[in-house]
């Protein structure tokens, strides 16, 4: 793993790699670079930074997947062997439909292969739903000590996992399957990735007790005119999205992801009417520097 001492959250179709100081040493004189994260693209049309959003993931440092909407279209087949761990917030497609496909593009037949790390109810859903001789071949039955496809692993409430220099904390979040957001940090900044959720209190309280919060990646996904269907989904309208960067204590960018491609220019609208002064619209394929 040569790029251990790369810090970098990015997305499917990064374009810059992130190096940051967290979690290992940099070579004497080198200029500490800043973190970068940014937007996997989901919507496919060649042109690069796309507004429109379909599928989410991140990819951090080349080597930590978050969810994997598009992770498996993403770049080469030997890109995606880099992925070290994915991490999945909750079962639903858009975050997890590319999985089977990162998984066979991964597979290098070695002993050291991909964690896929969720709570129960997400590894329970690979297994029976996913990896189960129907939807795709159930790879973690064909997997020997040898030459395993993937491993999983348990994701804990609040309990933080320490990956490729990341100590990254799952926090359940409001939504309508067993839903965790995460929280990445690596030892000189922090970032938010709410996932998918309505109004949701503890990771909020965990935000603002955590050093050196950069920014949050946080889901506006229905128009306001649609409140009564993202209140029974456990989404987020402008209005409601508001309030929840109002239980922030400190002003960090806020940038606006997992909105519906189909209202995105009315989303885009009300999100601006807001008046949050660190608000930006997420762009799939960009690089974000914290
Ligand atoms: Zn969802
Ligand atoms: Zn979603």
């Amino acid at each position: 793993m040569g790029n251990r001492g790369k810090h970098v959250i990015d997305s499917v179709h990064s374009s810059g790699r992130l190096e940051t100081g967290l979690g290992s040493p940099h070579p004497m004189g080198a200029r500490e670079p800043p973190v970068k994260i940014t937007l996997v693209p989901s919507a496919v049309d060649g042109r690069g930074e796309e507004a429109l959003q379909f599928l989410t993931s991140y990819l951090i440092n080349e080597t930590v997947g978050i969810d994997c909407g598009a992770l498996g279209q993403y770049r080469t087949p030997a890109d995606q062997s880099r992925i070290r761990h994915v991490l999945l917030s909750h079962t639903h497609i858009d975050h997890i439909g590319s999985l089977p496909v990162l998984v066979e593009n991964a597979y290098e037949g070695k002993r050291d292969c991909m964690t896929v790390h969720g709570s129960p109810a997400v590894l329970d859903c690979l297994r029976r739903d996913i990896f189960n001789n129907r939807v795709w071949p159930d790879f973690l039955s064909l997997s020997t000590p040898e030459a395993p496809f993937l491993k999983l692993a348990t994701l804990e409430p609040g309990r933080p996992v320490e990956l490729e220099g990341l100590k990254i904390t799952p926090v359940p979040v409001n939504h309508v399957v067993p839903t965790f957001g995460f929280i990445i940090e690596d030892g000189k900044g922090a970032v938010v990735i709410s996932s998918d959720t309505g109004p949701t209190e503890e990771i909020w309280r965990r935000a603002n007790e955590t050093p050196n919060l950069k920014a949050i990646f946080l889901e506006a996904t229905f128009p306001d005119s649609m409140t009564p269907l993202a209140t029974v989904a456990r989404h987020l309208t402008p209005v409601m999205f508001a309030d929840e960067v109002r239980k922030l204590s400190r002003p960090v960018r806020v940038i606006a992801v997992h909105i519906k491609a189909r209202f995105h220019a009315e989303m885009v609208k009300a999100l601006g009417e807001l008046g949050l002064s660190n608000l930006e619209i997420g762009r799939s394929g960009k690089t974000y520097s914290f």
